[in-house]
């Protein structure tokens, strides 16, 4: 079920569905003929369906930009769709729009090859690993070409409001977020999340990155943002106290990082150190996602020479207490 929650006057929170993780965010700011869009849903009719309800009952008319905050399919899907109709104006960071062009354009094949070669990597077993399908942008191709970059520190005037961009690396590789110029509201994307916040992970591309390290960074920065900021995030309702969020995901991650320092007395794939770090319940959620997350934990170990990496010979990484 769709809803359509009515934050503040020319504040627009359309919950969309998704098949995993209950609901994705899209936010319609300002008003007509001045609107901006924060992300958009799904591809597909279920999402569309949603948006063309907004728009019959006036509610998105008149856009004149939309951010996608970062490359997610469930951030970008409706984007092609948006902007044909509204001859908007497409903003990302460069490198989240050249990682969805080339995520939507590339072979299949060539991208589950690099999924089998990093679950390979991570100790995953080979039967497991082969079910394992690597997320299908190709629905997205081809994505629009056209975009207004944006870069951490610009000012965008948008939806009536002006905004600072802030752009951190660890739930994927160059989010950006948006923070209003009275700081009442931030919109933070997949960065900051109610709850357990987002996952980070290694992905199979670049299987020696440190998204943690960058989200680390990222969270760092929040610090200066008032309590009384209400957070828009790409996920669930919107919520203030920023800070003791970022509090406690930051110590979420650190836990985990505590757990697998403590286990790691002997080389170890990514696949044996997942049970230190994740519950059991919890790896059965994130399934397919989690040799990257506990990649992402192992990695940043690694990059601080808490950990040695070796890599044998047929490809499989093996971590181990330095
Ligand atoms: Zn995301």
């Amino acid at each position: 079920m769709t809803t359509i929650d009515f934050l503040r006057p020319g504040l627009t929170r359309l919950d969309c569905p998704m098949p995993r993780f209950a609901s994705v965010n899209a936010y319609v700011i300002g008003s007509p003929g001045h609107q901006l869009l924060i992300d958009t849903g799904m591809p597909g009719l279920a999402t569309e369906a949603v948006w063309k309800d907004a728009e019959n009952q006036g509610l998105v008319s008149g856009v004149t930009d939309l951010v996608c905050t970062h490359m997610h399919r469930d951030h970008t899907g409706q984007a092609p769709r948006l902007l044909a109709l509204h001859q908007a104006k497409l903003r990302m960071s460069p490198a989240e729009h050249s990682h969805i062009t080339w995520a939507s354009s590339a072979e299949e094949s060539r991208r589950q090859s690099a999924t089998q070669r990093f679950l390979h990597m991570a100790g995953v077993n080979p039967e497991h690993a082969q079910k394992s399908r690597p997320i299908d942008y190709s629905m997205l191709a081809p994505f629009p070409p056209d975009y207004a970059p944006l870069a951490d520190g610009d000012h965008l005037a948008a939806g009536g409001i002006n905004w600072e961009v802030i752009i951190g690396g660890g739930h994927s590789s160059a989010g950006v977020c948006l923070l209003s110029e009275d700081e009442t509201l931030f919109a933070s994307g997949d960065q900051i999340l109610s709850g357990a916040g987002p996952h980070v992970s290694v992905w199979s591309e670049t299987p020696d990155a440190d998204p943690l390290g960058d989200y680390f960074a990222y969270l760092d920065r929040l610090a200066f943002i008032p309590e009384t900021t209400l957070v828009l995030p790409g996920h669930g309702k919107p919520f203030a106290n920023l800070s003791a969020q970022v509090t406690k995901i930051a110590a979420a991650h650190h836990r985990r990082l505590d757990a697998i320092m403590a286990s790691a007395n002997k080389a170890m794939t990514v696949q044996s150190l997942s049970e230190f770090a994740f519950s059991a319940r919890a790896a059965q959620r994130f399934g397919d996602l989690l040799p990257g997350m506990v990649m992402s934990l192992a990695n940043y170990l690694w990059h601080r020479e808490k950990l040695i990496r070796t890599v044998t010979d047929d490809g499989v990484a093996l971590f181990e207490k330095a």
